[in-house]
C-alpha cells in the first residue's frame, strides 16, 4: 500500500499533555511521517544509541514511517521517550569476547573451515576460493575427463 494517504488526526500522545496531529494509528501506536516527530521528546533507537542511551525496557510510544526513494516500499522505526531512556551499558571482557567470536562466525568459511580476512558472503555461504574450486567442478562432465583437452 505505497503512497497511501493518510488522515491527519489529533489523537492523545505520551509526550504532551495536548492532544498532537498524528496520522492516525498503527498497531495501537500513533503514527508520524517523516519531520513530525519532535526531536528534543522523541527517538528512534539508533538516535538513542548515538545520543549514549538505550530504551531501557521501556514500550514505544510512538511509530515513525517514510517511504523509501523508489516509493514501492514503506518504512516503519519505533520511536522511544528520551526522558524515559537509560544509559548504554558499557562493554565488559566477556561482550567484548562474544562479539569477537560472532565476527569469526562471519568470516569462517563453511565449507572448508577457515577463517578469511574477509566476511563470507551470505549468498555464497563459502570463501572465494571454495566458489572458484565448486565452478571448476561444474565444467567437467560426467566422465571425468577434462573439458578443456583436445
Ligand atoms: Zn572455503
Amino acid at each position: 500500500m505505497a503512497n497511501k494517504v493518510r488522515p491527519v488526526l489529533l489523537l492523545p500522545v505520551a509526550w504532551s499533555p495536548y492532544p498532537e496531529f498524528t496520522h492516525g494509528l498503527h498497531d495501537g501506536l500513533p503514527l508520524l511521517p517523516t519531520k513530525w516527530a519532535p526531536p528534543h521528546l522523541l527517538a528512534t533507537r539508533r538516535q538513542l544509541n548515538a545520543l549514549g542511551k538505550r530504551p531501557g525496557g521501556q514500550d514505544p510510544v510512538a511509530l515513525l514511517y517514510g517511504y523509501s526513494e523508489t516509493g514501492h516500499c514503506q518504512w516503519f522505526a519505533n520511536l522511544y521517550l528520551i526522558s524515559r531512556a537509560k544509559p548504554k551499558l558499557p562493554m565488559t571482557p566477556r561482550k567484548w569476547h562474544a562479539l569477537n567470536l560472532a565476527n569469526l562466525a562471519r568470516r569462517e568459511c563453511k565449507r572448508c573451515h577457515r577463517a578469511r580476512d574477509y566476511v563470507i558472503p551470505p549468498t555464497f555461504g563459502m570463501c572465494f576460493p571454495c566458489v572458484e574450486a565448486s565452478e571448476n567442478t561444474n565444467l567437467s562432465n560426467e566422465n571425468g575427463a577434462d573439458p578443456w583437452a583436445a
